[in-house]
């Protein structure tokens, strides 16, 4: 049977005063999300395997079934498949941050959310400059860059950015976590130290300065990791092909290493704003061509970490009935079986901003199933629905055998 999931990023959250005590997700008007709750089974899911933190990259990993003790090995490595930076055996890869640093201090992890042509710019630059046979920078997005370095050892104790702000730096330079990791952390930490000598008098820099703006004056790599072994959704289930629609380059680079197709959607910012409409049309298209969809949303996600309740009541409307409404219909249409399920990757609870690790409700229509006693979809109802707590690659073999 073909499936499809549609992934509402940090859409869970918990009881909140001024809804009367109820979640954003029940409080919300989402007549699409209870109808095919009601039609379907309902169950929780522990989307954080023990030992993780509760990252999108660990739930959606987790969501489609890998053992991350086998996989994980951090977000740089996820974004470089989505960059089409091709891993070989040995290469270590990790976030790159361009920064800023202010007397010491951590100023913005975003360097003032620098531009990308900008960036671009200025990764160009630190290749010339610092790049050898075995380092690599890779421009990405906005401040979001990649460095890859032959021959790395990934032992390494390394503090991401944006958990430090306004921090000094000197105490969160990287340190081996390993005896054999010490020529890896001495040789970023140089790369760190060269690249402030360089960039403060980089054009870009000296343009923005002049325009009262942060400058990037400062690398910060994190997340070491190697490519994963992540074998394909066709070699673990047996589908025969399938693909993702998402904005976000975690979200995509997973799907590299689990064979997924990338879908682009014009208009698909991860924002608010972004293109329901067309991602709902886009994946209607996909599923006449593909096994499997994986269509994933942040807007839920943002509004959470702003802690927005009413902007989070609107995402979820937004994606009930401006995405999941006519894909359900065509589901449901459909003359040939196609498995649904929705479900968030984790909470993001307004009050506190940030992701948790409790088990997120999911619902599971598979056309001609006995549907169970729920009749909304929501973090409450889901504790009674028939598939208890799951866990591990429960709920995608429950969705795609
Ligand atoms: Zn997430």
């Amino acid at each position: 049977m073909k499936a499809i999931i549609i992934l509402g990023d940090g859409m869970a959250d918990e009881a909140v005063d001024e809804l009367g005590g109820r979640t954003p997700l029940q409080y919300a008007h989402t007549p699409c999300m209870d109808k095919l709750a009601a039609l379907g089974r309902n169950g929780l899911l522990k989307t954080i395997p023990n030992g993780f933190h509760p990252g999108s990259e660990v739930a959606n990993i987790a969501i489609l079934g890998y053992d991350l003790n086998r996989v994980f090995e951090g977000r740089g490595v996820l974004e470089a498949a989505s960059m089409g930076v091709d891993l070989q055996p040995g290469d270590m890869a990790m976030r790159c941050n361009l920064v800023c640093i202010d007397n010491g201090l951590m100023r913005s992890h975003t360097s003032g959310h620098i531009s990308t042509a900008e960036g671009a710019d200025i990764i160009n630059f630190l290749n010339e400059n610092l790049g050898t046979e075995a380092i690599r920078f890779y421009p990405g997005v906005s401040y979001r860059h990649l460095i890859v370095v032959k021959g790395g050892d990934k032992r390494l104790i390394c503090t991401p950015p944006h958990d430090v702000p306004m921090h000094p730096v000197s105490p969160l330079m990287v340190r081996p976590d390993h005896p054999h990791a010490t020529k890896s952390a001495e040789l970023l930490n140089n790369l760190i130290l060269h690249s402030q000598e360089i960039l403060p008098n980089h054009p870009v820099n000296k343009l923005r300065q002049s325009e009262g703006k942060l400058i990037a004056n400062s690398i910060w790599p994190w997340s070491p990791g190697y490519r994963p072994d992540m074998q394909s959704m066709h070699q673990l289930y047996g589908t025969s092909s399938g693909a993702v629609i998402s904005a976000v380059d975690l979200i995509r680079g997973i799907g590299v290493y689990a064979g997924l197709e990338n879908i682009p959607v014009e208009g698909a910012t991860g924002l608010y704003n972004t293109n329901y409409e067309g991602k709902a049309q886009a994946a209607i298209k996909a599923l006449s061509i593909y096994d499997f969809i994986y269509l994933h949303i942040e807007a839920p996600d943002e509004a959470g970490h702003e802690g927005n309740v009413s902007l989070k009541i609107q995402t979820i409307e937004d994606l009930d009935r401006r995405l999941l409404s006519p894909i359900a219909d065509a589901v449901l249409n459909s003359p040939t079986p196609i498995a649904l399920a929705v479900l968030p990757d984790h909470p993001t609870p307004c009050a506190i901003k940030t992701h948790t690790a409790q088990p997120v409700p999911f619902l599971i229509y598979k056309p001609g199933e006995q549907s169970d006693d729920v009749m909304q979809f929501s973090e409450v109802d889901a504790i009674t629905g028939s598939y208890g707590i799951i866990e591990g690659n429960q709920f995608i073999k429950y969705l795609i055998n």
